[in-house]
């Protein structure tokens, strides 16, 4: 806007100091011509210096009145040239209409402060004229009548202007409250969505995975192991006697000793290990990269940490310990299922044999 105002008020500046040049043509160098000249250099040079304020500090927001100003030095140029050339009214006429049209064109969103910046040309235009070029009333009737047609024409033109100019702010307001209605509503639902996701995937109780996310990230770990023929290791791991602890202590100690459980499980394992709630005190882990004497070392360990878990008070006479059953695919076209099967298998071989310790899966071995 800033930018746009100060190159009009140069081109209108400019153009109304052109005009000194049929000045010279009308009057010669004659004492009106040099006044003339001084005039209009005021004019323009007053019109440069308020288009580099306004550049530099004329906020449409803040300063527009800023942006109006010119039009009132141009108008007083115009209605000064009068009496300074009064013989050549009928030429001035055209261009005070010219000019109060352009008035209303030039600075748009201005309707009262240009309204009174063109009613000040139009009423000053012909003042001077009926002072100064000695008209008829005829005259002075005809010049009132076009200052009239030009400011009705530049006024409501302006008018419709600005009205079109609110609709489509209106609208452009409602676009963007719509827009972010609608943002906000895509955010509502990604949240959504992922609490959504967490339910799905994570266990409330533990945050490990639930036993669907652990199936999916074993199999993709699995087919990965297979693919770069690795092994691959299971372990399936109960909680010995954990019946009696949420019946000793209550459901709650019962809810703390598997947090607590399963945070151990975490730690002890590698990042690169997936470790899932299969179900109520059973987890099971999938361990990508990891031989059967490796994934024997891990699941002792696994105990040991487990058996050392420091309990809740009250709980102190109580020890807790785990059996986990290692099942390892040793073949290509071992799958996920069946791998959980053999390891459940070997965990139930382990508490038939005692509990409280790490049995590893025969089976493929004796196949072998
Ligand atoms: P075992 O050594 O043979 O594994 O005996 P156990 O008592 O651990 O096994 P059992 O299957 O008899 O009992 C498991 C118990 O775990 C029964 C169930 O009430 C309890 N349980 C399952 N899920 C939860 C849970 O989320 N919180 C609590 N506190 N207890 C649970
Ligand atoms: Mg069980
Ligand atoms: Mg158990």
């Amino acid at each position: 806007m800033r930018f746009e105002t100060c190159i009009s008020v140069i081109v209108a500046a400019s153009i109304f100091g052109m005009f000194s040049i049929t000045d010279y043509h009308l009057l010669g160098t004659t004492r009106e011509y040099y006044l003339l000249v001084a005039m209009r250099f005021v004019v323009v040079s007053l019109c440069f210096l308020l288009a580099f304020v306004i550049v530099r500090w004329g906020s449409y927001t803040r300063h527009a009145w800023l942006h109006a100003l010119p039009l009132w030095i141009l108008a007083t140029g115009i209605i000064l040239i009068v009496p300074l050339r009064p013989e050549s009214l009928s030429s001035q006429v055209t261009a005070a209409v010219v000019a109060t049209m352009a008035f209303y064109l030039l600075i748009p969103n201005l309707l009262t402060v240009v309204t009174l910046a063109s009613l000040y040309l139009s009423i000053g235009f012909l003042t001077s004229a009926v002072l100064f070029a000695d008209i008829d009333s005829v005259a002075t009737l005809r010049i009132a009548l076009l200052l009239i047609m030009a400011n009705i024409v530049g006024f409501f033109a302006l008018w419709r202007l600005e009205g079109l100019q609110r609709k489509q702010f209106v609208l452009l307001h409602e676009e963007r409250d719509q827009n972010r209605q609608l943002l906000k509503e895509i955010a509502h639902r990604k949240a959504l969505e992922e609490q959504l996701r967490m339910v799905a995937e994570r266990d409330a109780l533990t945050g490990l995975n639930t036993r669907g996310h652990f199936m999916k990230r074993a199999q993709g770990l699995l087919q990965r192991s297979q693919h770069e023929k690795v092994p691959f290791s299971l372990f399936m791991i109960d909680v010995d006697h954990f019946k009696s602890i949420n019946d000793t202590w209550g459901h709650s100690h019962g809810d703390w000793v598997l947090s607590k459980i399963a945070e151990v499980c975490a730690q002890a394992l590698r990042p690169t290990d997936v470790i899932g709630r299969f179900g109520g005190e059973e987890f099971v882990v999938a361990l990508p990269n990891t031989s059967a004497e490796d994934a024997q070392i891990v699941a002792e360990r696994l105990k040991k940490r487990v058996a050392e878990l420091p309990l809740k008070e009250g709980m102190s006479e109580r020890r807790l310990s785990v059996t986990i059953g290692v099942a390892v695919a040793h073949t290509e076209t071992a799958d996920l299922e069946s791998l959980i099967k053999r390891a459940d298998q070997t965990l139930y071989v382990g508490k038939r044999d005692g509990r409280n310790r790490v049995v590893m899966c025969r089976e493929r071995m004796e196949e072998e």
